[in-house]
């Protein structure tokens, strides 16, 4: 008999392939009634496959009693309720460090994007303009400093990839990284002050809601630059997008929003903003790894369990 695993939302095509080979899968995204047949059938699965975007909520967990495990794909679990999963004893793994790098490389692209203006002169060649004059000069990357909001595994690779550029690195974060070489601000206000680039790259969830405020974006000022790849969560947008429309900063970068898939129209008619459609980790090889990873660890739970990579 194979494990009973329900399946929240879609996941790549590759993935629920190969979990359908070693468990019974049921996708409850195929439910027209998704609360009636919990309520039948939710008592049958022990598993729970879900990603960053579906997550897994208390009433989730309270619909499947004998739910034992949950398999997320994607590092952060700001969409999986980890308090009732304590209450509960049920395991919870992410993916951790497959994707760091891809994320990493991502974040200085949109550095060098939103710097350069590499996507405002695309589309002025594209619109046909270049014939009519020259595209206005941008900023200067390397050598400017670079604020990490928290220095995790993404933040502490942005930094590495930031010494490429010869970019002085500080961060902040709870608390100071032991044995860094990068210099510690005890506020991200301090960051941003100091800052040329802020990139936000620390955990979303409740406990870093609108971390970057309306005063950090005022500290960072009219020569800075934000870039998030983080969750659109961490940032007050509201406060982002005035202080865009009144040129209080220069620019930013966006890979997350507050409301995804839905972007602040007035947004789009600003060419000293960068908008990705939360990207940061889809390459081929990045996003296989994940997969790789969520099977990894339901295998490893029903077999031994023990997870791969539990969520502390
Ligand atoms: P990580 O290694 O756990 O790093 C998280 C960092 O956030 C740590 O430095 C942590 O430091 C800091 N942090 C947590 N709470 C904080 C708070 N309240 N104030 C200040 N700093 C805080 O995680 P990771 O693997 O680098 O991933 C980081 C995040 O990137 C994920 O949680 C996810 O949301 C996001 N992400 C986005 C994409 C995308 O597609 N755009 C892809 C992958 C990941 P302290 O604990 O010392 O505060």
């Amino acid at each position: 008999m194979k494990p009973r695993v329900l399946q929240h939302g879609r996941l790549m095509a590759s993935l629920e392939r190969a979990l359908a080979e070693h468990f019974d899968v049921h996708p409850l995204w195929q439910e027209a009634d998704p609360k009636a047949f919990l309520r039948a059938h939710g008592g049958e699965f022990t598993g729970l496959a879900t990603s960053a975007r579906f997550g897994a909520d208390r009433a989730l967990m309270e619909a499947m009693p004998r739910l034992a495990v949950i398999a997320n794909f994607g590092v952060g679990i700001d969409t999986i309720d980890l308090e009732a999963a304590r209450e509960r004893g049920v395991a919870v793994s992410n993916t951790p460090d497959v994707l760091t790098d891809c994320v990493a490389d991502l974040a200085l692209g949109l550095v060098i994007d939103v710097a350069r203006r590499l996507s405002a002169a695309d589309r002025f060649v594209r619109r046909g303009d270049w014939p009519k004059g020259q595209f206005p000069l941008a900023t200067r990357v390397w050598g400017k400093k670079l604020g990490i909001v928290g220095l995790g595994r993404i933040g502490a690779a942005i930094a590495r990839r930031a010494g490429g550029f010869d970019m002085p690195v500080r961060y902040h974060s709870r608390r100071l990284v032991e044995n860094s070489p990068y210099e510690y601000e005890a506020s991200v206000t301090a960051l941003a002050s100091w800052a040329d680039f802020l990139v936000v790259a620390c955990a979303g969830g409740a406990a870093t809601r609108h971390l970057v405020s309306r005063e950090v974006i005022e500290a960072l000022g009219a020569g800075g630059y934000l870039v998030n790849i983080s969750r659109g969560s961490v940032v007050d947008e509201a406060a982002l997008v005035e202080a865009l429309q009144a040129g209080r900063i220069a620019g930013a970068a966006l890979d997350v929003f507050e409301d995804e898939p839905n972007v602040p129209p007035v947004l789009f008619a600003l060419d000293n903003v960068v908008l990705l459609p939360h990207i940061a980790s889809a390459t081929h090889e990045t996003r296989q790894a994940m997969a790789d990873c969520v099977l990894a660890n339901l295998r490893s739970w029903f077999d031994s369990g023990r997870l791969v990579t539990p969520v502390p």
